[in-house]
């Protein structure tokens, strides 16, 4: 008996739910992408490209935009025999310097048996293999830089390109730069010089409310799934998941994949309601047990701490910082560990509130008490507490315990 067979019952094409698949139209953007297309028009009118800044959260369909319009503008101008596009797309996440930016645009511009290494040049003779390359290849170049944010404050790329041409760096081409960025503050981050080439022209895209979502995953799941297997409550309620969260279709599209997979796993001929509220605490507790890796034993202890405080006592939540203090440190102590001052141990709060592991609340008790922040646990108590027992530590703490009090209680 085979080991492995197809199944064929619930997908037609899971595919067309993954990240990287191209939509054909994106309905829901209409006047953003008018806006964008507007920005973009120049190119074909053959003269110098605008450099554009495009920010919205993750998931609002700013990368999906992006290259559905850059192909239209590449196919479109093929019939004008004078506007010569090229367009170039890089994503920035692991390019995370202007120097690793610029050999990653020198080796796009290459021929792939004439490569550059990642290391070994001066950043100034990299930039100008760069500019080399830009006045070989000519006419309008457009480079995408995606999540623009992750070059850093090392950004003299954003200040060089722009300005290749006007400081005659460049002769031939016309370069125009599209950055695209998740995190508003990068904005405010950049130097003004560079600010004010980049954001020349600036477009938002805002989050998808649940009726935009539900568009986008009919269409999607029309494709994906095998006509009839999903209940009618499937599709909307993926999308009310995702509006009442972020607002992303990458978020609403991954449950409704998840769901399918669940179904396809259990061995059943529909996907339900049921396999939806199952999707959702699965990649609950995946996303959390991803952002909890990257947390120090300390961070790890200050959720445990807080997890503890809730457990023990449903009253107190939201907790003031110094009980969970308190409990930190206890913790500490139970795995050998020195416990951290006082504001150091407020900064883990900080950061696990700004994962969206804890939630954060600013009271104001005015001249008495001044202003304090009370915290309670984000997540499923449950997912917080799976991911501890999958620690190094685990041993040394009574999760057991932990769990069964929190069973005893109602929490989970
Ligand atoms: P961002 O770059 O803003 O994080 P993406 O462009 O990668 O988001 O979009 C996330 C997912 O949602 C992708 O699979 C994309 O195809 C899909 N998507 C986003 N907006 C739409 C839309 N209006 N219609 C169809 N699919 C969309
Ligand atoms: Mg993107």
């Amino acid at each position: 008996m085979a080991l492995f067979e197809r199944s064929e019952d619930i997908f037609e094409d899971e595919n067309v739910l993954h990240d990287d698949y191209q939509p054909q139209s994106l309905e829901e953007r209409d006047n953003e992408l008018d806006q964008y297309t507007g920005y973009l028009q120049p190119v074909i009118n053959g003269s110098q490209p605008r450099n554009i800044f495009l920010y919205g959260k993750t998931g609002v369909g700013k990368t999906a935009a992006t290259k559905y319009l850059l192909h239209h503008l590449e196919e479109d101008a093929e019939q004008y025999d004078d506007v010569d596009v090229t367009t170039i797309y890089l994503n920035c996440e692991d390019l995370t310097s202007s120097y690793r930016v610029a050999v990653a645009l020198v080796n796009s511009l290459r021929d792939p048996t004439n490569q550059i290494s990642r290391t070994g040049y001066p950043l100034n003779a990299v930039y100008e293999m760069l500019w080399e390359e830009l006045d070989s290849i000519g006419g309008s170049v457009l480079i995408v830089l995606d999540e623009v944010d992750y070059i850093g404050d090392d950004d003299s790329i954003l200040y060089q390109l722009p300005r290749a041409r006007s400081n005659d760096k460049i002769e031939n081409a016309r370069v125009g730069i599209i950055g695209i960025s998740n995190d508003f503050k990068f904005r405010d981050k950049l130097d003004p010089r560079v600010e004010d080439t980049l954001c020349e022209r600036e477009l938002h895209f805002p989050p998808y409310d649940a009726t935009d979502l539900k568009n986008i995953l009919e269409r999607r799941a029309d494709r994906a799934f095998e006509s009839g297997v999903l209940d009618g409550d499937v599709v909307p309620l993926c999308a009310a998941f995702a509006a009442q969260d972020k607002g992303s279709a990458r978020q609403a599209l991954d449950l409704l994949l998840e769901a399918g997979d669940l179904a396809r796993r259990q061995n059943d001929q529909t996907v339900t309601e049921d396999h939806v509220r199952e999707a959702k605490q699965l990649l609950e507790k995946q996303r959390i047990e991803e952002s909890m890796k990257d947390l120090t034993s300390h961070g790890h202890l200050a959720l445990l701490a807080v997890v503890s405080c809730t457990v023990a006592n449903q009253e107190d939540v939201p907790l003031q910082k110094q009980t969970i203090y308190e409990q930190y440190q206890d913790l500490a102590t139970a795995t050998d560990r020195d416990p951290l001052g006082g504001r150091a141990f407020h900064n883990h709060l900080a950061e696990l509130s700004m994962l969206g592991v804890l939630e954060r609340t600013k009271r104001n008790e005015g001249r008495a008490g001044g202003i304090y922040y009370e915290y309670e646990v984000d997540v499923p108590l449950d997912a917080a507490l799976s991911t501890f027992e999958h620690l190094h530590m685990s041993e040394e703490l009574d999760l057991d315990s932990l769990r069964k009090n929190a069973r005893k209680n109602g929490l989970i």
